[in-house]
């Protein structure tokens, strides 16, 4: 037998990332015929068995970043927001809840996003509702 398998207990050389080079190790575990797990000799570091001088894995090349022109649609709804938010009367906004009749253009204060007005009743117990951030869908009565 001119080839010695390796075994748990035997040294191995392996790059130890604690002392940033190679390093003589002692094999912990083995799976099959492969160290997995080894001790480094010098700062007794358990760590897994890295092949000394493996081919660096090459970076995968950055692909250039293609710039997406296409218009975000919550972008166009703040824009909405903007130019609709001057008109209006903030203290005649109704509190949001999920019972509530609301009408269309109604202003809307709801707990978590605010002030809104409903742009659109969309069928049963729904209605769209313009925010600072974007339009939501909210129940409603
Ligand atoms: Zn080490």
């Amino acid at each position: 037998m001119s080839s010695t398998p390796l075994s748990a207990g035997d040294y191995i050389a392996s790059k130890c990332t604690k002392c940033g080079q190679e390093t003589n190790h002692t094999i912990v575990a083995m799976v099959e015929d492969v160290p997995v797990k080894v001790q480094c000799n010098t700062c007794n570091g358990t760590h897994k068995y890295r092949k000394p001088a493996a081919p660096k894995k090459k970076a995968a090349a950055k692909k250039p970043a293609t710039r997406r022109t296409k218009a975000d649609p919550q972008a166009v709804e703040r824009q909405q927001w903007q130019e609709l938010e001057p008109s209006f009367n903030a203290s005649a906004a109704v509190a949001y809840s999920m019972d509530g009749t609301f009408k269309l253009r109604a202003l809307i204060n709801h707990p978590t996003f605010g002030l809104g007005q409903v742009q659109e009743l969309t069928g049963t117990r729904k209605m769209l509702v313009l925010f600072a951030d974007g339009s939501k869908v909210l129940r409603c009565a």
